[in-house]
């Protein structure tokens, strides 16, 4: 049975889920019993603090959005919750289109102007059944605005090509898709920002495998903070929240970041077992190590 909220909730639970999807999040755990509940006991400041997000944000509404916003807020409590633009697009490659659109001339996190010559969306095969996952674009990648065309983009190359597969075969991103200056490790909360957008993508994609490359994008696929000695040399299960219930979910392998091998080429022997490994599930041919 619908529930009634107040109207002024109502408007302010509309703002706040607004302002995650400007975010690119678009799933949330919903309690509902306790909703209907909880939106009449809400404590004065909580709503409060609903306003004031949307005074913050309201500059930043695209007219599209903000029609959204007006017609969530005067629906019922249990719609306000928007699908994603992806949700129900059977078509990976048109589900990509939709959260590159979404994504647009992003400024969500401060990455934004700090350099960036463009943002590094993704690349490769929307049906491919595997996946690597980088931390950033570095200089090359910015100016050509596809991952992994340097001399690392050069060496995962190689690697895939060892591994009897092309690098059209694949799809390449990172955890964040603009570079930070220098070449830095990208912060925690630019990461936080920006992966929302990664894991609709691999939702989209579905793969069988997602591979991350180096420490920084396996924390924050996995949410654990543990060193490389650690994540290596086992499987994990993967399912991005909010991902389709028909999809059984990635499994995902933690090998060295391209760069790093670069600098300790001693380490693509150990590299090269990672992805022996997530050749034998694949079932793909081992024909030799990947090239020095
Ligand atoms: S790194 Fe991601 S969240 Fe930050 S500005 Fe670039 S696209 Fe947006």
């Amino acid at each position: 049975m619908p529930l009634a909220l107040d109207p002024h909730l109502r408007r302010a639970l509309a703002e706040r889920v607004r302002f995650y999807n400007e975010l690119g999040i678009y799933d949330f755990y919903q309690r509902e019993p306790r909703l209907a509940e909880n939106a009449e006991q809400a404590p004065a400041a909580d709503v409060a603090l609903s306003v004031q997000s949307q005074s913050e944000v309201r500059e930043e509404m695209s007219a599209r959005k903000s029609a959204a916003v007006a017609r969530v807020a005067g629906e019922n409590a249990l719609e306000i919750l928007p699908s994603k633009p992806e949700y129900g697009i059977a078509d990976p490659a048109a589900a990509l289109k939709l959260i590159r659109e979404d994504l647009g001339d992003c400024m969500r996190c401060r990455l934004h102007q700090q350099g960036r010559k463009q943002i590094v969306f993704g690349v490769g095969n929307p049906h491919a059944e595997l996946m690597f996952v980088g931390e950033g674009p570095g200089a090359d990648e910015d100016a050509q605005g596809e991952p992994f065309v340097g001399r690392a983009g050069q060496l995962l190359n190689n690697m895939i090509k060892a591994m009897g597969i092309r690098r059209e075969d694949v799809y390449i991103a990172n955890v964040v898709k603009c570079r930070p200056p220098g070449n830095r490790t990208p912060e925690r909360d630019e990461c936080e920002t920006c992966s929302p957008f990664l894991m609709r993508q691999i939702a989209a994609i579905k793969p069988k495998v997602v591979v991350a490359l180096g420490a920084v994008s396996a924390r924050n696929l996995l949410a654990i903070n543990a060193p490389m000695s650690e994540l290596r040399g086992r499987w994990y299960d993967f399912k991005p929240a909010g991902s389709d219930a028909s999809w059984p979910g990635a499994r995902l392998a933690v090998t060295y970041h391209p760069a790093f091998l670069l600098r300790d080429p001693r380490q693509k022997g150990e590299a090269w077992k990672d992805l022996q490994m997530v050749m034998k599930y694949l079932g793909l041919e081992a024909p030799k190590r990947p090239e020095e």
